[in-house]
């Protein structure tokens, strides 16, 4: 059995653990604490009661329309996928083939490089500053290149490159930016409106995070139409099912609950960084749902182990020339309260 040389080189994507039931507290993969929106369940009971006997609408039209209304764009410049590691997949599909190249800032979402090795490409990491702004250089692109990934708010440092930067950035590469906004529900600026400034600009957007459906995998791309045209070749027919389509629809259209939830996990998170600031660890002011927590000089991994092991699960991260760290999703505050005061035990017992 010969499969290309490139699949058997790389180790493919390891997203983080996953235990089902149980009750650990879970702070590891940036899941939103609350519950979705009552009116999900509503519409997926109305998709259920008629029937999924048919396909689904290939372009999801409902929700493009909702969405478009909302973020001030046509229904045409957008496109829906199967959660946003599917419109990753379609924008590197689209635009990156064998021997070319990908670029984006380390550290940051693993992902990127997953997907270039899988068309054959490379993935050039280009290093953040230590305060995690981005090197002067990072629009010098070589002539390989065929498109930039830039998670922002980044991940896992939770850090914003402003609107403006972004633009600047478009202005001066031969390719396209993707900029993965994953987390933009939960920053102070996003990037939506410089889609119409710069055809090479690209936002994507997860009802995963900031809408409490990372179980139902819905996400979204805003692009110019012409840009989306081309995507649309690329994606699998039918890759949001009617369930999907009716529930992230449904959720979309309940701002309110978005403001709501949106205030509670800013609040919850300013207090989450005064208090780990107060046990020692060095806190990056946080754009997303999590806060990135260092301290030098103490062992992380062990520090992650005996969370683990008292029912509190985070993301340990051992970054190639950065400090290891732990990144904590924002969960309720008894959560964080749960995971403060293991913290605190813990520290003081090294
Ligand atoms: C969670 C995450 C995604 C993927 O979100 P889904 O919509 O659940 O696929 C994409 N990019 C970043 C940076 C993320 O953290």
């Amino acid at each position: 059995m010969t499969v290309r040389p490139n699949i058997a080189a790389m180790s493919g994507y390891v997203p983080g653990e996953q235990p089902q039931g149980g009750k650990l507290i879970k702070l590891n993969t940036n899941e939103n604490p609350y519950v979705a929106s009552a009116a999900v369940a509503t519409a997926i009971q109305r998709v259920v009661g008629e029937g999924l006997r048919r396909y689904p609408d290939p372009t999801a039209t409902a929700f493009r329309l909702r969405a478009g209304e909302i973020l001030g764009v046509e229904p045409d410049w957008i496109m829906c996928g199967n959660g946003s590691d599917d419109i990753l997949t379609i924008v590197t599909r689209t635009f990156v083939g064998e021997g070319q190249q990908i670029r984006s800032p380390y550290p940051s979402y693993v992902l990127y490089k997953t997907l270039a090795n899988i068309q054959g490409a490379d993935c050039e990491r280009i290093r953040f500053n230590a305060d995690w702004t981005l090197p002067e250089n990072f629009a010098e692109v070589g002539d390989e290149t065929r498109l930039v990934f830039l998670a922002n708010p980044n991940s896992p440092s939770g850090t914003l490159v402003r609107p403006e930067e972004v633009l600047q950035i478009a202005e001066r590469l031969p390719c396209p930016i993707l900029v993965d906004e994953a987390y933009g529900d939960f920053a102070e600026a996003n990037c939506i409106s410089l889609v119409k400034e710069n055809p090479r600009i690209m936002v994507s957007r997860s009802m995963s995070k900031s809408y409490a459906l990372a179980g139902l995998r819905f996400g979204f791309i805003v692009a110019q139409p012409n840009v989306i045209v081309e995507l649309n070749k690329v994606k699998d027919s039918y890759n949001c099912d009617a369930l999907s389509i009716a529930a992230a629809t449904a959720a979309i259209d309940d701002q309110a609950w978005l403001s709501n939830t949106r205030a509670q996990i800013i609040a919850s998170r300013g207090r989450f960084e005064i208090k780990l600031a107060q046990l020692g660890l060095t806190v990056q002011p946080s754009q997303a749902n999590f806060v990135w927590a260092t301290y030098p000089g103490m062992p992380l991994q062990n520090v992650y182990e005996q969370l683990k092991a008292s029912g509190v699960l985070v993301r340990y991260m051992d970054y190639d020339g950065w400090d290891e760290g732990l990144r904590c999703t924002v969960g309720t505050d008894d959560q964080i309260d749960a995971c403060l005061e293991l913290l605190k035990q813990i520290l003081h017992s090294n």
